[in-house]
């Protein structure tokens, strides 16, 4: 870190790389410290879902974040020489009529046909999954092939000269001159995913870790060219390898796979379908999440040098190239945050 640079960025999983590549593109001038070590960005199966089936709604903000994704991880390709974003339908099996009757109803409403297929008679027998009543395909779906991605982009990084493969010390930085070690920055970027827990400026959101374990499974007997889902989903990577998850477990900062975990992706697993596999791989990760599902952006109430990004949750894929860009903008071009996702919402909780 010889040559002054304007932006120190912490942490380069996906929220460090897409505020990097927003950066990059203005010309801005950057570091990016990160320990080489990941925990969620890589684990995660990379999945982009459109619907939310709780409800059978559009994903908040979906018809803006999608397309915006789309064109990031298009950039992204054709710069760095690699397909990321993989286009590829959900199948979702109908867990109950309720589900079913949810779907007719919102498939009909406007703005519902890029995302829902109408129903017709090969959807309500499809068979290629334990069939309770019905299934219905999710358009506009895919997903990010995380591992190559987050490889790239590092490697882009490093080319650069910007990334810096060690642990950022909290003790060696002056909150209020932004000094770092010995470099002056203009502005400090957290994109530290779970470990934004351990951040002593920070440490009043209410950020959360959300433990997660997947498989990786081998199988000549599925075959399927969408992701299937109904409680657990099988995404189909390439040839006869699929990825199975996710389970979800609160507060949870251990990095282990465990016993549990393995045998109840198996269980959801034997529901939807009747073939036989190996597992191959078994992982676990955590997920930085939010209470009010929403992410933590914007500076520090006193400290203005300190800018966290963080809180991308379970939809981090899909929301993170707009809302870096929503970042930039408001740090480099004085835009306002969306009140939604501007830390700003939770103040009062600074000197509680
Ligand atoms: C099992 C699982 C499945 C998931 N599936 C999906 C999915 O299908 N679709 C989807 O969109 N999302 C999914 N997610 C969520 C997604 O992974 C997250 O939303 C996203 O990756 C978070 O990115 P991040 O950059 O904020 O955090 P991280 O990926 O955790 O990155 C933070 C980085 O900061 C570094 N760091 C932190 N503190 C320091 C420090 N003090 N010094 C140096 N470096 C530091 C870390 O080493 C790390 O590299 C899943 C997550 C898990 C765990």
């Amino acid at each position: 870190m010889s040559e002054k640079k304007e932006i120190l960025i912490v942490g380069a999983g996906l929220a460090g790389i897409s505020i990097a590549w927003h950066l990059a593109k203005k010309n801005i001038s950057f570091d990016v410290i990160d320990c080489g070590i990941n925990h969620s960005s890589a684990i995660a199966a990379g999945l982009i879902n459109p619907v939310v089936f709780r409800r059978m709604a559009k994903s908040w903000r979906v018809d803006e974040f999608l397309p915006y994704a789309d064109s990031f991880y298009k950039e992204m390709s054709s710069e760095l020489g690699q397909q990321y974003f993989h286009p590829i339908p959900i199948r979702r099996g109908f867990a109950h009529q309720q589900e079913y009757d949810l779907w007719i109803q919102k498939q009909d409403e406007p703005g519902y046909q890029a995302y829902l297929k109408e129903l017709d008679e090969e959807d309500i027998n499809f068979n290629d999954l334990k069939n309770i009543c019905g299934t219905g395909k999710v358009l506009g779906a895919g997903y990010v092939s995380t591992k190559h991605f987050l490889e790239d982009a590092k490697k882009w990084l490093t080319s650069n000269h910007q990334l810096h493969t060690e642990n950022f010390n909290y003790d060696l930085l002056n909150p209020e001159t932004g000094t770092y070690k010995s470099n002056q920055y203009k502005l400090i970027i957290f994109c530290e995913g779970y470990h934004g827990l351990d951040n002593p400026w920070f440490n009043y959101l209410p950020l959360q870790a959300t433990k997660g374990e997947t498989l990786s499974i081998e199988s000549n007997e599925i075959k399927t060219n969408e992701t299937l889902n109904r409680k657990c989903f099988i995404l189909p990577i390439e040839g006869n390898k699929f990825k199975v998850g996710a389970t979800y477990v609160w507060n949870d900062r251990t990095l282990n796979t465990t016993e549990e975990g393995k045998n109840e992706i198996i269980k959801l697993l034997d529901l939807l379908i009747s073939k036989n596999y190996t597992i191959t791989e078994h992982q676990a990760g955590i997920r930085p999440t939010v209470l009010d599902r929403r992410p933590l952006i914007g500076k520090h109430p006193v400290f203005h040098k300190l800018t966290i990004f963080n809180g991308l949750g379970t939809k981090g894929y899909l929301m993170a190239p707009l809302l870096a860009k929503e970042c930039v903008e408001y740090l480099i071009d004085d835009k306002t945050l969306d009140k939604e996702i501007d830390i700003k919402r939770y103040q009062s909780k600074l000197n509680n």
